[in-house]
């Protein structure tokens, strides 16, 4: 009968003081997943609806607020009946339909891996899937219930199933500081994993029952004496250890199970934080401390926020004991982990909130334990895991890969491999091809397209999320593009000497002798060193005007620049070339910066470009006042009406301003509109603004804008 089955939970939701109106939700949910699952049977034979009830009267316990309960009721049947997801929000509400998508979601997750790391990687993609900590919650619940009845599952199922919990679910439950439930979820699955270990563990701790009970007796016998001398209140009883933790522990020491030291846990339980360690300083004089074995996980609470204070003794009988004092709140969170802190008013039910769900322990999952090599990339790595969220993404083979969010398939292919990131020239998202820059979500099966040569690209730093994988570029790049960071470096260098008015070096031998002194092996390997950044100009310089004041070699200081640019100051006797991206030209402020192997590149001051460029790069320089005769081309884009002869019109214009055109692109229509592009070849700002003054005053013409150059302006070097 239905209400048998919902009895139980009902008793433990009064008992809570649980307003009715909660109450009566909460069974109006019983009984609506109850007929819709009406008819299913459960592994045990069982009605399936027994299922649900159990998971949640585990989070009951847990005193999960009334929208968990109710999720936790519906939690399979939108997987397992005709339910649908808008019939459920439109009875229970949007929140509890959050939760049970967030479950259903969960379920689908398959753990495939043998490795630690992806056990790992696994946990935190359930976390961050969750979205909702009650849906780990709950997901723990049902996998606690599950595994209870395990027995009725075939053989093969259950290994695999207590396999996954002890990997995934048992330290979840741990990471959460949910200690009740990871011990049960440890018990059970070694049950299932090692079947004559778990028996081995259960027959002993059984048979040396009457034994501990003694040595626990007399011990809470001793220390409760003492403690009321001292008017400490406390609660304290003793146990065996979980046999799960027993056998970690024979498993660790590679011994017997009688030869295993501390297998008796004693709690004390006292009522506030000073009580903890008066408690510690009796028990010390009471019995001999073992070294060594003294924890205070108040001071510093373990990642879980773990709170306790652990110490080991030789007690009663000389049977070495373990002792954790703890407060009730400390005990409550031990036990109940995240869950200890929600609280439900007795008059109805509390949302937990936004604190709660995104719990100092959720960013705490987010432990670093890369192979960061130094302090600095370390440091990087954590301010990425712990400020900004994560992704995880499958391997084609079901592996999963955490990365930060904005992380593309480059990151992907070098977290796979350094050299499937060089050789990358793909990618598939899901099965289809996206570009190289796609943004990757959790959840994604990514798989990437190699070639057979390495083949890195420059412009991948850009798009890459991860430190690792622009590292990795980088290192490529000075070890195979060697030449161009020579040509770089001594393009900068020469830049350098020329401000400070050397004469361009004529002693070439020179180098090759400053390079030793910084110990490089040659002065190629010093120039490229300045290419990337590795070694200043200025250490150069300083080089230089030493040898020059000890006068070792001589350096013709004349101070007059060489010829080369005589139309920008700054640039004398420099390789240079005015960029397309701007096109400044006389009257515009400028700036320069330096190139890998093009010399110096004129930007005008505000182009959004220069931004990108890193400041050691970056130069003063400014146009000459003298005009040379000289002209700049510049693009520029004309929207006019559509109409018959404009072209000509314009044209007509520029070329009674006696300005010559470098390029036209004739006229493309857009709807009732055209464009125009052209090159007008001008000396300095002042033309071209009254030029293009002048064809905006044209009534067919409704804007005139500056353009960068599109290819047909490529002339100039
Ligand atoms: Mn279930």
């Amino acid at each position: 009968m239905p209400a048998n089955i919902f009895e139980p939970l009902e008793i433990i939701l009064k008992k809570q003081g649980r307003s009715q109106e909660d109450i009566d939700k909460i069974r109006e949910t019983y009984e609506y997943a109850a007929a819709k699952h009406e008819g299913q049977y459960r592994a045990s034979e069982e009605p399936y609806i027994i299922h649900p009830v159990e998971v949640a009267k585990i989070l009951a316990e847990f005193k999960a607020d009334t929208p968990t309960i109710m999720a936790s009721l519906l939690h399979d049947v939108l997987e397992d009946t005709e339910v649908t997801a808008d019939e459920i929000k439109e009875k229970f509400g949007e929140e509890v339909l959050k939760l049970v998508n967030g479950v259903t979601k969960l379920g689908k997750l398959e753990f495939k891996s043998k490795e630690d790391r992806q056990a790992e990687n696994f946990r935190k993609m359930f976390v961050s899937m969750a979205e909702d900590v009650r849906v780990i919650l709950l997901k723990l619940a049902d996998r606690l219930h599950n595994m209870r009845t395990l027995n009725h599952m075939p053989i093969q199922k259950q290994k695999r199933i207590a396999q996954e919990t002890l990997e995934i679910f048992a330290p979840l439950a741990n990471r959460l500081g949910i200690g009740r439930i990871k011990a049960e979820l440890e018990d059970l699955s070694l049950r299932y994993t090692e079947p004559e270990k778990y028996y081995e563990v259960v027959k002993n701790v059984a048979q040396t029952k009457a034994e501990r009970d003694e040595v626990v007796q007399t011990l809470i016998e001793t220390i409760q004496l003492s403690l009321q001398k001292a008017d400490i209140k406390a609660k304290i009883n003793g146990r065996a250890k979980h046999y799960y933790s027993i056998y970690a522990k024979m498993k660790r020491q590679q011994k017997d199970y009688h030869e295993l030291f501390d297998i008796i846990a004693v709690r004390v339980i006292v009522d506030n934080l000073r009580d903890c360690y008066g408690v510690l300083g009796i028990i010390h004089s009471i019995f001999k401390p073992i070294p060594g074995r003294f924890k205070d996980y108040i001071a510093m609470p373990k990642s879980n926020l773990y709170r306790s204070l652990h110490t080991s003794v030789i007690g009663p009988k000389g049977k070495p004991v373990e002792i954790q004092i703890r407060t009730q709140q400390m005990h409550e969170e031990a036990e109940f982990g995240i869950a200890a802190h929600w609280k439900y008013k007795e008059a109805g039910s509390v949302k937990v909130t936004e604190a709660d769900k995104k719990f100092t322990w959720l960013r705490k999952l987010a432990e670093v334990q890369e192979n960061a090599k130094d302090a600095k990339e370390y440091v990087d790595l954590v301010k990425l895991d712990l400020f900004s969220d994560q992704v995880f993404v499958f391997t084609p083979m079901g592996d999963v890969i955490d990365l930060p969010s904005g992380a593309t398939p480059i990151d992907f292919a070098y977290r796979v491999h350094t050299q499937v990131g060089h050789k990358t020239v793909g990618a598939k998202i899901n099965g289809r091809i996206v570009p190289l820059e796609t943004k990757l979500f959790t959840g994604d099966i990514v798989e990437i397209i190699t070639a057979k040569t390495p083949n890195p690209k420059w412009d991948w730093i850009n798009i890459c999320a991860t430190n690792a994988a622009k590292s990795k570029i980088k290192l490529w790049f000075k070890k195979n593009k060697r030449d161009e960071y020579i040509t770089l470096g001594k393009e900068m260098l020469e830049h350098e000497i020329s401000k400070a008015h050397f004469d361009e070096y004529e002693n070439i031998g020179e180098f090759e002798r400053i390079a030793k002194d910084l110990n490089f092996t040659s002065q190629e390997d010093l120039f490229a060193a300045i290419g990337y950044g590795e070694t200043s100009t200025h250490k150069v310089i300083n080089k230089l005007k030493k040898l020059d004041k000890g006068g070792d070699i001589v350096i013709k200081t004349t101070g007059k620049s060489k010829s080369g640019a005589k139309d920008i100051i700054g640039l004398e006797g420099m390789l240079y070339h005015i960029s397309k991206c701007c096109t400044p030209i006389p009257g515009e402020p400028i700036v320069g910066a330096i190139t890998r192997s093009r010399g110096v590149s004129v930007h005008r001051a505000d182009c959004p470009t220069l931004k990108e460029i890193p400041e050691e790069r970056l130069m003063k320089i400014s146009w000459a006042e003298v005009h040379l005769n000289k002209t700049y081309v510049v693009p520029i884009k004309i929207e006019t009406e559509d109409k018959i002869g404009i072209l000509q019109q314009i044209l007509t214009k520029v070329t009674d301003n006696k300005i010559n055109i470098a390029f036209a692109n004739g006229f493309t229509r857009y709807g009732k509109k055209g464009i125009i592009e052209l090159g007008l070849e001008v000396q300095d700002i002042d033309s071209l603004t009254r030029i293009m003054n002048s064809i905006e005053a044209m009534p067919e013409v409704i804007s005139v804008k500056r353009t960068h150059s599109s290819q047909n302006s490529s002339k100039r070097k």
